[in-house]
């Protein structure tokens, strides 16, 4: 495992704690959120536009399956009792992804890899569905993403001046 994977894994962690913090904001109907106060603040109305449910159901994956991946770190690091709420789960397994990454067992490493993806996708999508954005023409720049570049006016985040794919959500700082 390349040291380049290990701090992709990282970093795409710790933006799954913020999403998860921003998204659980998000949706008045989320009970445990874990991030009360911690997401940035929601122009009135962005929250009904959201189905609870998809959202409910998106952080309850991630809910699952990083209480598996930080009870796995916890006994193989052994580095003290591990978090109890999501996002500080999220950090946490960050802050060790390479156990992860180097378990023995190839299916849980590449299993945890793709998991990690496919959650990163989910969250960014829910936590960017209030905006309004607009296509800008442009094609998504990264390698095998056929998706558009977007702009994020009115956006609830503090990005309306960068361009989001909407695929893969890479964001492009909007240069004048
Ligand atoms: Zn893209």
């Amino acid at each position: 495992m390349s040291a380049v994977q290990t701090l992709n894994a990282r970093d795409d962690l710790l933006e799954l704690a913020d999403l998860y913090e921003q998204v659980a904001a998000l949706d008045p109907s989320t009970p445990s959120a874990g991030g009360a106060g911690v997401g940035p603040r929601v122009p009135p109305g962005v929250g009904e536009l959201l189905q609870s449910d998809e959202v409910w159901r998106a952080l309850a994956d991630v809910d699952d399956w990083i209480g598996y991946c930080a009870s796995i770190v916890a006994s193989d690091v052994g580095d003290g009792p591990m978090p109890q709420l999501t996002p500080a789960r999220l950090r946490y397994v960050a802050a060790w992804a390479l156990v992860m990454l180097e378990q023995d067992d190839e299916v849980l490493a590449r299993s945890f890899a793709a998991e990690l993806a496919r959650h990163l996708r989910v969250l960014r999508q829910l936590a960017h569905r209030g905006e309004h954005r607009v296509p800008v023409g442009v094609e998504c720049r990264r390698q095998g993403c056929d998706g558009q570049l977007v702009s994020n006016l009115g956006g609830s985040d503090g990005t309306d001046s960068a361009l989001r794919c909407d695929q893969c959500g890479q964001e492009v700082p909007f240069l004048v």
